[in-house]
C-alpha cells in the first residue's frame, strides 16, 4: 500500500495512520475498505475521496461499506430511524455519482463480524476520525484483531483535529490559536474526487441491503434495541432533510441569530443543526462557506470555536472525557470540597427520565428531549447543571447527564455533548430557588 505526492494538500492534513503499512504484517489485500460511519454523506466527504485516491494510486478496486450495528451505546428506535433514513439517502447519493456500495443491517438472521472480516481481506481501511466512544474503541479491537494497515480521515472539522497540537481548555485560548488557520480555510470550496477506480466485485459476508423501497419500521422491529424510545417525527434524518432545515434557517434565521439565538422560546432563531452534523449528513464545510458568505460571524463562532474546541478536546482527552478528570482542577476541587453537602433533593434516574422532580422547567426541559430529542441551548445548560443538586456524588451526576443526554438528545455521543456536559459542570452558578 503506497500514498504517493498525489493525495491533494487539502486531504493529506486530515488524514493519519492509526495502523501504517509499515507496522501492518498482513498479505496485499485485493481491494481498498472505506468504513463510512460518521460523515453519512457522498459529498464533500474527504474519507471517501482519501479512499478513492488510495484506490486510484494502488490500482485496486474500492469497496465502500455502511452498517448499522445493534450494540452502539442507547440504541433505540429512534436513532435506528434517524441513521437509516440518513443511509437510505446516503445510498442514492453515492449511486448518483458511480459509486457502488454495500450496506449492512444487524438484524434477527444478520449478524457477523463482517467489518472484521473484509478489514482482514483488505489492502487498507480507510474511515473517519471520529474521538468519541464506541467508535474509539471498535478502532482499537480492529487493530488488536487484523493486520490491515488503517488509515483515519477528519470529515469532521474545518481545521482538523491534529493540527492543533495540544488541548485547549478554553474558547478564547482556541479561538487566538487557531485565527490564522479558520481565515486559510473557512471559504475554501471543497474539492470533490473525480470517481475514476473500479469496484470490488467479489463475495460479501453479507447480503447487501437496499434501502429505497423497503419499509423502516418493519426492519427496526426485527433489531435488537430499545424500542421503548421512539423516532422524532418532526425531525427526519438524511441529507435531504439536513440540508432543507439549514436552507430555511440560512433564508429566514441566520441574519438574525446573534439577537435571537437566547430566546429558549423561539424555535427558529437557532439552526437545529447539531444531529444532521452529529452524522455528517450534512457538510460541515458547505455550512460554514454559506454562513461565512452571509457574513454570520456569530453563527460561525458557535460552529467552528465552539464545536470545534469539542473536538479538539475529545481528540486529546479521549480516555477522560466521560469523567470528572476531563474538569480542570480548580473544578474538581470546588466539586470536592461540595461533595458532601446537603443535596436540595434525591431524584431516582425513573423520575428524572420520565420528567417527574416537582421543578416544572427542568422536567419541561426533560420532556423536550424525550418528545423532540433536542433541546434549547441555553435551557440545556440549565437542565445540565441541576443534576450536581440531585444526586449522591460528583460522579454519579454526571454519569445521569450524560445518559440521559445520550439516551434521548439525536445529536447525542457527539463531542459536542462532552463539550457541553463539561461547560455546565464548570460554569456553576446554582440558584437557590431555581426553577419558579
Ligand atoms: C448539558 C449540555 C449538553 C450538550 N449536549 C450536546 C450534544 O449531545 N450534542 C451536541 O451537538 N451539542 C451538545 N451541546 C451543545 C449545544 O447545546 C448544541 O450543540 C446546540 O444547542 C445545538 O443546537 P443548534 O444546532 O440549534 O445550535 P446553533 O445555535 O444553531 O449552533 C450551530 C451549531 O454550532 C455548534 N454549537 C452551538 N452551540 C454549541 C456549544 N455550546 N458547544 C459546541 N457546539 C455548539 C453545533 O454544532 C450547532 O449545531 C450540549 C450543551 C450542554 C450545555
Amino acid at each position: 500500500m503506497t500514498v504517493d505526492d498525489s493525495l491533494p494538500p487539502a486531504l493529506t492534513e486530515r488524514f493519519r495512520w492509526l495502523v501504517s503499512p509499515a507496522d501492518a504484517q498482513s498479505q496485499p489485500g485485493s481491494f481498498v475498505l472505506y468504513w463510512m460511519h460518521s460523515a453519512m454523506r457522498a459529498h464533500e466527504n474527504p474519507a471517501l475521496d482519501v479512499a478513492i485516491c488510495l484506490a486510484r494510486q494502488n490500482g485496486l478496486p474500492l469497496l465502500v461499506y455502511h452498517a448499522l450495528a445493534e450494540d452502539y451505546p442507547y440504541s433505540s428506535d429512534r436513532f435506528h430511524a434517524f441513521i437509516l433514513q440518513g443511509q437510505r439517502d446516503v445510498q442514492r447519493e453515492l449511486s448518483d455519482r458511480g459509486i457502488e456500495a454495500h450496506f449492512h443491517l444487524a438484524r434477527d438472521g444478520e449478524r457477523g463480524p463482517h467489518l472484521r472480516d473484509l478489514t482482514r481481506q483488505a489492502a487498507v481501511l480507510v474511515t473517519e476520525d471520529m474521538p468519541v466512544q464506541p467508535l474509539a474503541g471498535w478502532m482499537e479491537r480492529l487493530v488488536s484483531r487484523t493486520s490491515t494497515p488503517i488509515a483515519m480521515v477528519d470529515a469532521s472539522c474545518v481545521v482538523p483535529m491534529q493540527m492543533s497540537p495540544k488541548s485547549h481548555q478554553r474558547a478564547f485560548e482556541f479561538r487566538k490559536a487557531t485565527h490564522g488557520l479558520y481565515a486559510e480555510r473557512i471559504d475554501q470550496e471543497y474539492c470533490e474526487q473525480q470517481v475514476d477506480c473500479s469496484f470490488y466485485q467479489g463475495p460479501l459476508p453479507f447480503k447487501s441491503l437496499n434501502l429505497q423501497d423497503i419499509c423502516l419500521a418493519t426492519l427496526i422491529s426485527k433489531c435488537r434495541i430499545d424500542h421503548s424510545i421512539a423516532p422524532v417525527a418532526d425531525t427526519p434524518g438524511g441529507t435531504r432533510a439536513g440540508y432543507a432545515r439549514w436552507n430555511k434557517f440560512r433564508m429566514n434565521g441566520l441574519n438574525h441569530y446573534e439577537d435571537e439565538r437566547n430566546d429558549a422560546s423561539n424555535r427558529d432563531g437557532v439552526s437545529r443543526m447539531s444531529a444532521y452534523l452529529h452524522f455528517g449528513m450534512v457538510s460541515p464545510f458547505r455550512i460554514v462557506r454559506q454562513a461565512s458568505a452571509a457574513g454570520a460571524e456569530k453563527y460561525l463562532d458557535e460552529l467552528l470555536i465552539w464545536r470545534e474546541l469539542s473536538f479538539n478536546f475529545c481528540f486529546h482527552n479521549l480516555d477522560v472525557i466521560d469523567s470528572l478528570e476531563a474538569l480542570p482542577d480548580w473544578a474538581n476541587e470546588t466539586l470536592d470540597e461540595h461533595a458532601t453537602d446537603a443535596r436540595e433533593s434525591h431524584y431516582s434516574w425513573e423520575t428524572l427520565s420520565r420528567a417527574k422532580t416537582d421543578q416544572p422547567l427542568w422536567d419541561a426541559c426533560q420532556r423536550s428531549l424525550v418528545k423532540h430529542g433536542e433541546l434549547h441551548n441555553n435551557v440545556r445548560m440549565t437542565w445540565g447543571k441541576a443534576f450536581l443538586g440531585w444526586a449522591p456524588s460528583p460522579a454519579s451526576a454526571m454519569r445521569l447527564t450524560m445518559d440521559l443526554n445520550h439516551r434521548y438528545a439525536l445529536d447525542g455521543r457527539d463531542p459536542c455533548s462532552y463539550g457541553g456536559v463539561s461547560v455546565s459542570y464548570t460554569h456553576l452558578t446554582l440558584p437557590t430557588t431555581p426553577y419558579v
